[in-house]
């Protein structure tokens, strides 16, 4: 019998750069990206300076070099913004990244992930129903390390 069918609810990623379990949901997760600049992007960093010191070298000359750090300051924000979004667990809200920062931010991601994920109706309903909902949002648990020996067979 298939005792944990979430296990397998994702079958296969293609060019993940790290996969690991949710410690949620136990769902098999795969990120894509990484936070660090591949060489194609440092090409395109190069060809999108070209083209804006071309741009601007009649008006700033020289000076117009150091749009250089502008771009590649910029691609590195967008490369790190790309990797955060695909942190979080699409089928239960985890973010490990949160989780290592502020555990009750985590929990409060969580909670806000399954208030979104409610049908309309649902949420529009009695509060003794809201109130049942809430009790059966999955809640990060709080366990020390000797504990968590427990789950390690
Ligand atoms: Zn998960």
């Amino acid at each position: 019998m298939d005792q944990n069918p979430l296990e397998y609810r994702v079958f296969k990623h293609k060019k993940s750069t790290l996969s690991f379990y949710c410690p949620l949901c136990r769902t098999e997760r795969a990120l894509t990206s990484t936070y660090k600049l591949s060489a194609k992007n440092y090409l395109q960093i190069l060809m999108t300076s070209v083209f804006f010191v071309l741009i601007l070298f009649p008006l700033m000359e020289l000076k117009s070099l150091w749009i250089f750090f502008v771009v590649w300051a910029g691609f590195e924000l967008c490369v790190r913004l790309v990797y955060r979004k695909e942190i979080p667990c699409p089928h239960c809200g985890f973010d490990a990244s949160w989780y290592q920062k502020d555990v009750k931010m985590a929990r409060k991601l969580v909670t806000n992930f399954w208030d979104t994920k409610k049908p309309k109706e649902e949420v529009e309903i009695e509060p003794e129903i809201k109130q049942k909902d809430f009790e059966d949002t999955p809640v990060i648990p709080e366990i020390s390390p000797d504990d968590a020996s427990i789950y390690l067979n």
